[in-house]
């Protein structure tokens, strides 16, 4: 018996509903063709668009279907002429984070054979791990909420033993799960800056806690200065890593460059209930309404959707599909035949989209 999936589908701002069509009919071609699991889409309408058009950025009732569903596919949210009163931009996606508590940022950096990056990668040598953003917490705790006065601004940065414990929980089943999968040795790396605050000595001393309950799992730190310089020299050494919210928030941008740019660069939220997966880029007004916007991101955070929900409701067929979707973006990437403009081609959405879907469906 297939096992059923309510998914909330917010299609956002620019580029956004451009890149969510073909991601969804990919997904439901996959859900026909299997007799093991079935998706079902919901729309769920907010943003900045919606804001202009009826006033409200995130409509109770879709707030209402993201807590409903098993799963919540997003691609991107605001425009930068679209305000609330106060000149803040309209961002849903960091209210849902906030009212879902949506602690892991994951953000999977890879680069295969054949496909471009800035780095000269030895031969033979290819780049796969996943860098953990703790997303609750840490310096972006007083967001719009800093002191500022004429003479002196301050911000705090916040680490708590629960978001922490919860974090690094997370980390390590999460390097189990790819370790099982073949993709890494099981080596957890906790970023941190423990040598100046004692903030990070507290967050390392929880790290070290979590890691001594996983022997099958090898675990060392780093500070974030000395990653950001290893992540250019040698990314291939790294497996998982998992830091506070601001160093992930700039590690993170340096992860999607190594990759070629953001329109590979696929992530995901999540928290003990719930999970948001969405594009590492913005709504990139500047190519909105054009059928020129790269949808690898996309189809990349689809297909890390059904990494999740198959692992955590135990259905291999999900986790089998999500690594046969990955794939095909990475082929689609390394033949670099069919390629949008941001990857130097100079194939339209629907076009690149296609392909992953020949990939999947015909080789
Ligand atoms: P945000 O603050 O919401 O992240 P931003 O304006 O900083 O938004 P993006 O919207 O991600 O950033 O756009 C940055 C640049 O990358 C733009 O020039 C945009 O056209 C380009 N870009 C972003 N996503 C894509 C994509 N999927 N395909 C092609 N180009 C993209």
């Amino acid at each position: 018996m297939a096992q059923t999936f309510e998914i909330a589908v917010f299609q956002g701002d620019g580029i956004g509903p451009e890149i969510t069509g073909p991601t969804v009919d990919i997904l439901r071609r996959m859900s026909d063709a299997s007799s093991a699991y079935d998706l079902k889409f919901t729309d769920a309408p907010a943003g900045a668009a919606h804001y202009a058009k009826t006033g409200e950025s995130f409509p109770a009732e879709s707030m209402k279907i993201a807590k409903r569903a098993d799963a919540i596919l997003l691609s991107a949210m605001g425009l930068p002429d679209v305000r609330y009163p106060d000149g803040t931009e309209i961002s849903p996606q960091i209210d849902l984070r906030k009212a879902l508590t949506l602690f892991a940022g994951v953000r999977p950096v890879t680069v295969k054979a054949g496909q471009r990056t800035p780095l000269n990668m030895p031969d033979g040598k290819e780049i796969d791990f996943v860098l953990i953003r703790e997303s609750t917490e840490g310096l972006f705790y007083t967001q719009g909420k800093g002191e500022v006065t004429p003479d002196e601004a301050r911000e705090t940065l916040l680490i708590t033993r629960e978001i922490s414990e919860k974090l690094f929980k997370f980390t390590f089943e999460l390097a189990a799960n790819r370790k099982k999968a073949g993709r890494g040795p099981g080596k957890v790396t906790c970023v941190d800056k423990a040598n100046v605050f004692r903030a990070f000595a507290f967050f390392r001393e929880m790290f070290d806690a979590e890691a001594a309950k996983h022997p099958d799992l090898t675990s060392d730190h780093a500070y974030v200065d000395a990653t950001a310089l290893w992540m250019v020299q040698k990314p291939w050494d790294f497996d998982v890593m998992v830091t506070e919210n601001m160093f992930g928030d700039i590690l993170s941008d340096l992860g999607a460059g190594l990759m070629g740019g953001l329109g590979l660069a696929p992530s995901a939220d999540i928290g003990l209930e719930h999970a948001v997966f969405q594009p590492c880029h913005g709504s990139a007004p500047d190519i909105a309404g054009q059928g020129v916007a790269n949808p690898f991101a996309m189809i990349l955070s689809a297909a890390m959707m059904l990494d999740w929900l198959g692992i955590d409701h135990n259905n291999p067929a999900l986790i089998a599909d999500a690594k046969r979707l990955r794939e095909s973006v990475e082929d689609v990437v390394a033949q670099a035949n069919v390629l949008t403009r941001d990857l130097g081609g100079n194939a339209g959405t629907i076009e690149a989209a296609n392909a992953v879907l020949d990939t999947l469906f015909v080789a």
